[in-house]
């Protein structure tokens, strides 16, 4: 009895993963909802579907993915009618990403009402950072009216990989400072100390910090005024520019990492700068989060540049050799769990992440169900 099914629904895709502990039973992506040429034409279509071919069976628990919980939501929430009005109420603050799991959510209760459902809130893990590191210095009263602060994202990832990298290394969570590189389409860097979120790169959305696929990462605000009142851009272009035309796609043409490296082997000078510019953002975080957490005992990538780039895994930390961090080539060719030299103070880890099954988990726990 403790399956759980995990849903992660996007404006216009639904991901899922069937669990039965640890293991995967079955799992899954409807693209295109609602786009021609899609499968199907809705997310009931597309949920319904997914229930059809699945073997609901002892099914515990529906475990949603929520990006933004903003200051509200601190731990996995199991849902009723209350929760899913404020997360409702989030919306103005992530107009990109909560509608979608709100249709997630409202389908899978109607079509599973006797299952119990929980929303994991890609904000949650980072509720521990202290005040001054989610406080931006604007206007006091400007920034409680609007609930203006940095909430940061990805807390899944970061939660699941910093345990697994004290796991690897034979020490206690509770005991561990991680610096973790969460690279994937999105990006973002996290300080955790003793198992708890102290900083992250990722801020009101998930738009600043580091350099990602298509978003820019941290630029300087008025960069939007000035295309705001200089260029004529209307806000929402700029917005788009910044959230889907930025990033590596905006200095190259492509999102794709693997398509920056070939043409960067091939002598592309975009390609080779978008590189410089993406290892350099890396390496000023993990610079950044030495300093906020004075001892640190291991630097952990992960997703899927994280996972498989030897090559921005090297560049990223390469010179730090003066602070106890190095990457040794074989071990990193070699994608090793340790890909630091033996006897280096501060160990070099590369953990592949499981954001579904930290959802699963979590909504096990929130609900008390063993694993
Ligand atoms: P994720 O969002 O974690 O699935 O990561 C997706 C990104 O990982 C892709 O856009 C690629 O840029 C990158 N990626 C995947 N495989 C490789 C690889 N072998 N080398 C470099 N980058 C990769």
């Amino acid at each position: 009895m403790s399956r759980v099914l995990v849903l992660n629904s996007g404006s216009s895709s639904v991901k899922y993963r069937l669990f039965d502990g640890a293991q995967t039973l079955a799992k899954g992506l409807i693209e295109r909802i609602g786009e021609s040429g899609g499968e199907v034409p809705d997310h009931r279509a597309a949920l319904q579907g997914i229930m059809d071919e699945i073997d609901l069976a002892g099914l515990a628990a529906v475990g949603h993915r929520v990006v933004h919980g903003g200051a509200d939501f601190t731990a996995p929430t199991v849902i009723d009618d209350q929760v899913v009005a404020r997360v409702e109420a989030l919306v103005p603050l992530a107009p990109l990403h909560n509608p979608a799991a709100l249709t997630g959510i409202e389908v899978a209760r109607k079509l599973l009402p006797e299952v119990p459902q929980v929303a994991v809130f890609d904000t949650a893990f980072h509720a521990t950072i202290p005040p001054e590191g989610v406080v931006w210095a604007i206007d006091k009263s400007l920034a409680e009216q609007w609930q203006i602060r940095r909430y940061g994202f990805h807390g899944t990832s970061h939660a699941y990989v910093s345990r697994r990298t004290a796991e690897v290394l034979g020490r206690d969570p509770a005991g561990t400072n991680v610096i973790t590189l969460h690279l994937g389409n999105g990006a973002s860097a996290c300080a955790v100390q003793g198992g708890r979120s102290v900083a992250t790169s990722m801020g009101m959305s998930p738009l600043p910090g580091l350099v990602m696929g298509t978003r820019s990462g941290d630029i300087d605000p008025t960069v939007i005024f000035h295309l705001h009142r200089v260029a004529g851009l209307p806000l929402d272009e700029i917005e788009d520019s910044l959230t889907r035309h930025a990033g590596l796609l905006g200095l190259t043409g492509a999102n794709d990492l693997r398509t920056v490296l070939e043409r960067r082997a091939a002598g592309d000078a975009d390609a080779t700068l978008a590189f410089d510019v993406y290892c350099r953002r890396i390496r000023e975080y993990v610079g950044a989060y030495l300093a906020v957490l004075g001892r640190v005992d291991a630097i952990t990538f992960t997703a899927g540049v994280g996972e498989n780039s030897p090559a921005v895994r090297a560049a990223s930390l390469s010179g730090l050799e003066p602070l106890g961090i190095a990457v040794d080539p074989a071990r990193n060719e070699r994608r090793e769990e340790i890909i630091s030299p033996p006897g280096t103070r501060i160990p070099v880890c590369v953990i592949p992440t499981d954001e579904e099954l930290e959802i699963a988990d979590q909504s096990r726990e929130a609900l008390s169900l063993p694993r």
